[in-house]
């Protein structure tokens, strides 16, 4: 199976990289193209002896000439997946189908390459399988939730809001951290029910605590790429906002940089409409990504989080320490807010209101607690 890297794969691409595949067949062998630039070769009654690996090598030695056609050249470079039947396959199909997982670990281990087909490949798509089963379930049963961590402002030590983060107490009473579920919650589009949920939960938190404590918490939430990219997200939050009863003014939504390198021009209104509503937008992870200073130039962002990575190594590193200097100085020109996250230790605390920083968060504070544990410390 062929790859194509930055060319279309037109006709004259087609037909020179079907010719020279066919130059490698034996006679029983026999060529399919499975579509766009994908072929399959199927070799029939193999002597057992043959090494297919040395096979595969041939074929993919017969590329590393460039292609020539209507006076171009293109070079392309070769990922295969390898199966045999019967040993690894019961079905044709079957075959086909364990040939392209090998494909696709051939192109995860760099590409131009070659892999055989093995039992973990499918094992490892059984146990996603399985998880994702699993996530339906829990959401239907209602097995998430959330805790909190407490946002410190730096100059009184007050706790002026929490970021709400989920977690997912499974049925045998694990709890598991969003790290494990949170990546294939977006793949399945499940996170955009889950975040609804997440949503609803955080403001009607925030509205009791209200109603108990005498005073506004801000809730920060964090929102993945997939619900701010769903249709109506700006809606979900206005519908959310007008059922709990939260003072939008209380609530904050998380994005991420990478969320805007690859659709800016798509995410800019729906978080000017987010404005209009009256939450608050911080960027989170900052730092992290293609930073960006014009992000913080063009979109209606209200407070910035300066990464964990940051923060780390203040005491140690005298570049973190100008970075982080630098980027409180500039947010603060700009009239947003700054929040360092990742704080553990009393001397980066210290650093940290030396330079000015709004808001800060870590476990030298608190790690994330439950509902009655938030309470607790918001009582004090
Ligand atoms: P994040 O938004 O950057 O959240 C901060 C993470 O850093 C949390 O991990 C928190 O426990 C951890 N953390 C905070 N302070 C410290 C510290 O001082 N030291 C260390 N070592 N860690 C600290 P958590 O809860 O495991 O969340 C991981 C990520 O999962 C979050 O990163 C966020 O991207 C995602 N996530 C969590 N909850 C939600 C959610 O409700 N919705 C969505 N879409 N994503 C979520
Ligand atoms: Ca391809
Ligand atoms: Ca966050
Ligand atoms: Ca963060």
């Amino acid at each position: 199976m062929n790859d194509t890297a930055g060319h279309t794969f037109g006709n004259g691409l087609l037909v020179q990289t079907a010719s020279r595949l066919s130059r490698m067949l034996g006679k029983n062998d026999r060529l399919v193209r499975l579509g766009g630039d994908e072929f399959a070769i199927v070799r029939e009654c193999m002597d057992r002896g043959e090494d297919i690996g040395e096979m595969a090598n041939r074929l993919k030695a017969a590329f590393q000439e460039p292609l020539r056609f209507g006076g171009r050249q293109a070079v392309l470079t070769v990922s295969m997946g390898l199966a045999i039947y019967p040993d690894h396959a019961r079905t044709p199909e079957e075959l086909m189908q364990f040939c392209d997982m090998a494909v696709y670990k051939a192109k995860e281990a760099g590409r131009n390459t070659w892999r055989m087909y093995d039992k973990s490949m499918s094992d490892s798509l059984y146990r996603r399988a399985a998880l994702e089963e699993k996530l339906k379930q829990a959401m239907a049963w209602r097995e998430f939730e959330l805790h909190y961590m407490p946002q410190i402002e730096s100059g009184t030590g007050v706790i002026r809001g929490v970021e709400a983060l989920v977690r997912w107490r499974d049925s045998d009473g694990q709890l598991i951290q969003p790290g494990d579920f949170i990546p294939l919650a977006e793949e399945t589009g499940m996170i955009v029910t889950l975040g609804e949920w997440i949503l609803r939960t955080a403001c009607q938190a925030q509205v009791n605590w209200k109603q108990q404590l005498g005073r506004d918490v801000l809730m920060s939430v964090n929102i993945s790429a997939v619900q701010l990219k769903a249709r109506d997200f700006a809606n979900t939050v206005r519908r959310i906002v007008w059922e709990t009863g939260i003072d939008p003014a209380y609530l904050e939504l998380e994005i991420t940089e990478s969320m805007l390198i690859e659709s800016m021009d798509s995410v800019k209104p729906v978080l000017d409409r987010l404005r209009e509503i009256g939450v608050q937008i911080a960027l989170d992870d900052f730092g992290t990504g293609y930073s960006s200073l014009n992000y913080l130039r063009l979109l209606p962002i209200t407070q910035l989080k300066i990464d964990k990575s940051f923060t780390n190594r203040l005491e140690e590193v005298e570049a973190d320490r100008t970075i982080v200097e630098s980027i409180i100085d500039l947010v603060h020109k700009l009239n947003l807010r700054v929040v360092a996250e990742g704080i553990e230790t009393e001397a980066q605390y210290r650093i940290l209101h030396e330079l000015q920083c709004d808001f800060l968060q870590g476990y030298l504070f608190s790690r994330p607690v439950d509902e009655e544990g938030i309470q607790n410390l918001l009582r004090v």
